[in-house]
C-alpha cells in the first residue's frame, strides 16, 4: 500500500455545516482529538521504543488541556460512530514536555511519523498535516490582504471584508518513468546524496492535463520524448499540499540529456537491476527511494512486470 493513501475516516462532509452537531461531538467524552503542534502529530509512548507507535488519538478534555482557548479545530471525519478532530496546539511553548502529554507521548514530524504508525494512522496524519498547514498559512484573503476566518469545520476560508472564499488547496505533481524496452528512466537531483535516484516530477500547469505535463516535464529535463503516457496511482503528500500522480510513458528512444539546472545525472535503469535493488542487492552505489515515496512504488511496478 503506498503511504497517505487508504483513509479510513468517512469524511461526512454534509456534517461540515452542522454546527450544533459538530459542537456536541466536540465535547463528546467518546470522540477523539489528534493535537498537532507545529504540524508535528502527537504518538503515543516514548520517543525512544521499537514498538510500532499509535496515533495520539485522545479524549477531547485531555487534548483541550494543552490548547489555548482559540485553537484551530478541524473536523476530520467519522470512525464508525466516533467523530475525529485534528486539533492544533502549536501556541504552546512545548506540550510534549510538560503534563498531561508528557506522560503520554511526543510530537514527531510527520514525515518520519507517517513512517512508524500503521497505513491507516498514516493517512490521518496526511489529511490533518495537510489541512493545518493550508490554514496556518492563509490568513489573509489573497484578494484584498485582510484577514480571513476558519468556516466549515475546516474545509473553507472566509474573508471578513471583500466576503471572498478559499478552499484547501491541492496541487497536482506529475511524477513518472519513462520506459524504453527493458530499460526505465531515472535521475538524480542536484539535492539528493550521491547515487540516490528516482522518478523525474514536477508540477502541473495551469492549461495543461495530466498526459501533457508528463509530456513537457520529461522533455524539459531529460530531453526525452515519450509516446504513449498511463496512469498507475495516486499518492496524497502533505509537504505542503501535492497530490502526486504516478505515471508511465513509453520513450521513442534511449537518447537523454539532463536538464542541468535542475538534475545532476539521468540513467536508464534496466529492468533486472532494479527488481535486484529493490531486493537489497549493492550493485554500482545505485540508491532508490523509500517505501514512503509513490517514486519507489513506480519503479517496483516496472521491476515486476507490471508495465
Ligand atoms: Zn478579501
Amino acid at each position: 500500500m503506498i503511504p497517505f493513501t487508504g483513509n479510513p475516516l468517512d469524511r461526512a462532509a454534509e456534517k461540515r455545516l452542522d454546527a450544533a452537531w459538530l459542537e456536541s461531538k466536540r465535547r463528546d467524552p467518546s470522540s477523539l482529538v489528534l493535537p498537532m503542534w507545529r504540524l508535528q502529530p502527537l504518538l503515543l509512548g516514548p520517543q525512544r521504543s521499537a514498538a510500532q507507535p499509535a496515533l495520539g488519538l485522545l479524549r477531547p478534555e485531555i487534548a483541550d488541556a494543552i490548547a489555548g482557548p482559540d485553537a484551530p479545530c478541524i473536523f476530520l471525519g467519522l470512525d464508525g460512530e466516533q467523530a475525529v478532530f485534528a486539533l492544533d496546539v502549536s501556541q504552546a511553548d512545548d506540550p510534549g514536555t510538560a503534563p498531561p502529554l508528557a506522560a503520554l507521548g511526543h510530537f514527531r514530524e510527520a514525515r518520519a511519523a507517517a513512517q512508524m504508525v500503521s497505513a491507516r494512522d498514516g493517512a490521518i496524519i496526511g489529511q490533518a498535516k495537510a489541512l493545518l498547514d493550508w490554514h496556518q498559512r492563509h490568513g489573509f484573503c489573497p484578494r484584498c490582504g485582510a484577514p480571513t476566518q476558519m468556516m466549515d469545520a475546516g474545509y473553507r476560508r472566509l474573508c471578513g471584508k471583500c466576503n471572498a472564499e478559499h478552499f484547501p488547496r491541492v496541487d497536482p505533481v506529475v511524477i513518472m518513468l519513462a520506459i524504453h524496452d527493458q530499460a526505465c528512466l531515472i535521475g538524480r537531483n542536484k539535492q539528493f546524496p550521491p547515487g540516490l535516484f528516482s522518478a523525474l516530477a514536477g508540477f502541473v500547469e495551469p492549461g495543461e492535463t495530466i498526459e501533457e505535463a508528463v509530456r513537457r516535464e520529461l522533455m524539459e529535463e531529460a530531453a526525452v520524448k515519450v509516446g504513449e503516457v498511463t496512469y498507475h496511482a495516486t499518492q496524497p503528500w502533505p509537504f505542503p499540499s501535492s497530490l502526486m500522480i504516478g505515471c508511465f510513458a513509453q520513450a521513442h528512444s534511449r537518447q537523454v540529456k539532463a536538464d542541468e539546472n535542475e538534475l545532476a545525472e539521468v540513467r536508464w535503469l534496466e529492468r533486472r537491476v532494479a527488481r535486484e535493488l529493490l531486493e537489497g542487492k549493492k550493485i554500482d552505489g545505485l540508491n532508490l527511494p523509500p517505501p514512503i515515496a509513490i517514486a519507489h512504488h513506480l519503479i517496483k511496478a516496472f521491476a515486476m512486470g507490471e508495465k
